[in-house]
């Protein structure tokens, strides 16, 4: 395997899932696995998933969803985004519950659906103060009689998404359990499947009674805020290794643009890592690695595949050494929360870019 890769630890998702459980008391946790599970692998982590208890998966779109049935996952499947009309002949039949936010794709889906003799599960989308997908509380009481005369949906469930539920005091986070709590009150018993919280909201215990859950980033580990321990464990872990190692003298300058130039005699070790695999571009002179158990500094403008590191202080250091960009080596960690902060980013931006660009290593 190439050196540069990401080794995904199944068992830790498993324990963050039984973790959710733990946390949310009663409401079921629906893990989310869009994004190709935020970058740790769709199909292995809803196995994995699969055998720790989950009973429904959520993902973004349909293809995604397309990907858990082909690959044999039969678990009930939440789809956040719905069918987009062109999806629409794909999504019928598959056991899937899809997001209802467009009385005119609702309209499109029943006729579909109608065609093909099948019942089609739908979760209203309410706007409660994202500003993005949904109907807002006000149109509940006119859109739900047209959704509920469309003979081939069920409308099963409804949902709304915080937009800021780390900080409990703002407006906005007041405001949208109190407004999806009075659109609920209109929607009828069969509409049972109420959702809201994602990890940040989980963790602040917005809306506790609901019955479901729909938890993303803490499903691998990271938590929601930077300096908040959920008790969650880390599944991805970034690796890659030393591939040369060389001497260079004090006043020497490494890499585009000559950024660093050396304040003493330095060995530079060469990483086969850049920003086409993840490791933003941003992070230059800010990355860090861990080598022999020791975080070394990321040296001068991160390449496109490559990058390099002061070594000089492990002088045991060979070419060939494992090299951690995130995770855990020995006594040493450095967390997503960490490195996206270098970044000027958040977790959930560095693991898809790492889990679009990178193979992976299961453990
Ligand atoms: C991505 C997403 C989630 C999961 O969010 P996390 O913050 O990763 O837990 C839940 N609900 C919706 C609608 C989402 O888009």
């Amino acid at each position: 395997m190439y050196p540069t890769h990401s080794v995904i630890c199944l068992d830790a998702i498993t324990h963050n899932f039984l973790r959710f459980k733990t946390l949310l008391n009663g409401s079921v946790p629906v893990p989310v696995i869009k994004s190709d599970a935020y970058g740790h692998g769709a199909v292995k982590v809803a196995q994995t998933l699969e055998a720790a208890g989950a009973t429904r998966f959520a993902v973004f779109r349909v293809e995604e969803a397309m990907i858990l049935r082909e690959a044999g996952i039969s678990t009930p499947i939440w789809v956040l985004l719905g069918a987009l009309p062109e999806e629409i002949p794909t999504a019928l039949g598959q056991n899937l519950t899809l997001a209802c936010w467009s009385l005119d794709i609702a309209r499109e889906l029943n006729a579909q659906a109608a065609k093909r003799h099948v019942l089609q599960n739908i979760h209203l989308k309410i706007d409660t103060g994202m500003g993005r997908l949904g109907f807002l509380p006000e149109q509940i009481p006119d859109v739900l009689p047209q959704l509920l005369a469309m003979d081939n949906l069920r409308l099963t469930g409804a949902f709304s998404h915080m937009a800021k539920a780390d900080d409990p005091l703002h407006p906005v986070t007041v405001r949208q359990p109190a407004a999806f709590l009075k659109a609920l009150s209109f929607l009828p018993q069969s509409c049972a499947e109420r959702h809201l919280s994602a990890t940040p909201a989980i963790a602040r215990h917005v809306l506790p009674e609901l019955p479901f859950a729909r938890p993303g980033i803490g499903i691998y580990g990271i938590s929601p805020e930077k300096d908040l321990d959920l008790g969650l464990r880390p599944a991805m872990t970034l690796v890659s290794k030393i591939i040369s190692l060389k001497d260079l003298p004090k006043g020497y300058t490494i890499s585009y643009n000559c950024t660093v130039q050396l304040q003493r005699d330095s060995r530079i070790g060469v990483v086969p890592i850049g920003y086409s695999s993840g490791l933003p571009r941003a992070l230059t002179n800010r990355a860090k690695g861990i080598v022999r158990g020791k975080i070394v500094p990321n040296l001068g403008t991160i390449c496109m595949d490559m990058t390099m590191f002061d070594l000089t202080d492990v002088p045991d250091a060979q070419a060939g050494d494992e090299i951690v960009l995130m995770g855990r080596q020995g006594e040493q960690e450095i967390s997503a929360w960490e490195l996206a902060s270098l970044a000027n980013t958040i977790p959930y931006e560095l693991i898809c870019a790492i889990g679009a660009t990178q193979p992976r290593e299961y453990r």
